[in-house]
């Protein structure tokens, strides 16, 4: 919970008075408090927590989405032709948009389940292990395409390609699929930097042009992977990892200048 400061002026939310009203309890300074959750004894931090959890987590938060959602979080397809859970839109719409919270909750459940299970040396680097449990291990063919292709420059920064990687434009970690269109030839240092973050709104120019080149190459990988592409697609996904809190706008620190080829 790291540093709680309680900031007095006008009225005041439900947190903020719970907040007050336990320091005045145990007599802290009440004007412009901070203090630090982890520094107060157990349990005062488990009064405090089970208090805020008990006013303002159930009544305010899960009630008003519970109202907003009238306990209706789903409800099953009562079409004959397509059997399948319909979500209510506010609860889909909070799923999207704490999908990596919730996805991070569940990681850490389940390593708590592993590692109760497994052998210590085993469950050594079970987040990462996790995270990366279903990515596709071999990019080669897709490194080995572009790279034909006439790809030899940094996607980034376009340095010259000596040793290249390859890069999910949009985060593997967002899309959770290996797609053609949405790789790009990077150099080392902007791959590891860029990491899971999107690049700014001049690349998705870019690699829409980049990929209206690609589309009319005749190679059987360009074929089965740019069935189902659309730009506008892509530039959707792009939104929606902002949307669901991907760090956005990230760009390396030098580009090259484009040489004409
Ligand atoms: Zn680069």
């Amino acid at each position: 919970m790291g540093k709680i400061s309680v900031k007095l002026r006008g009225k005041k939310a439900a947190i903020e008075r719970e907040l007050t009203d336990f320091c005045k309890k145990y007599n802290f300074p009440i004007k412009d408090v901070q203090f630090s959750f982890e520094g107060l004894k157990s349990e005062l931090q488990l009064e405090l927590a089970q208090n805020i959890k008990k006013s303002v987590v159930t009544k305010y938060v899960l009630g008003a989405f519970c109202a907003d959602t009238q306990w209706q979080f789903y409800h099953f397809s009562k079409l004959q032709k397509w059997e399948g859970i319909y979500l209510n839109k506010d609860f889909f719409v909070v799923l999207a948009k704490f999908r990596s919270d919730f996805e991070k909750i569940n990681y850490f459940e389940w390593i708590k389940y592993l590692e109760s299970i497994n052998k210590e040396e085993d469950s050594y680097m079970l987040a990462s292990k996790l995270d990366r449990s279903t990515e596709r291990e071999n990019l080669d063919s897709y490194r080995k395409a572009l790279f034909e292709f006439g790809q030899t420059t940094c996607f980034y920064c376009g340095k010259k390609l000596s040793e290249n990687a390859v890069d999910h434009f949009i985060p593997w970690s967002f899309v959770k699929d290996d797609k053609l269109w949405n790789f790009v030839l990077a150099c080392p240092s902007c791959n590891s930097k860029k990491s899971d973050k999107l690049a700014t709104q001049a690349f998705l120019s870019n690699i829409r042009l980049r990929n209206e080149k690609l589309a009319q190459m005749n190679h059987p990988l360009v074929k089965k992977e740019f069935k189902t592409y659309s730009f506008t697609k892509l530039s959707l996904m792009y939104s929606n990892a902002i949307f669901n809190g991907f760090q956005s706008g990230w760009s390396p620190e030098k580009i090259l200048p484009l040489k004409s080829s």
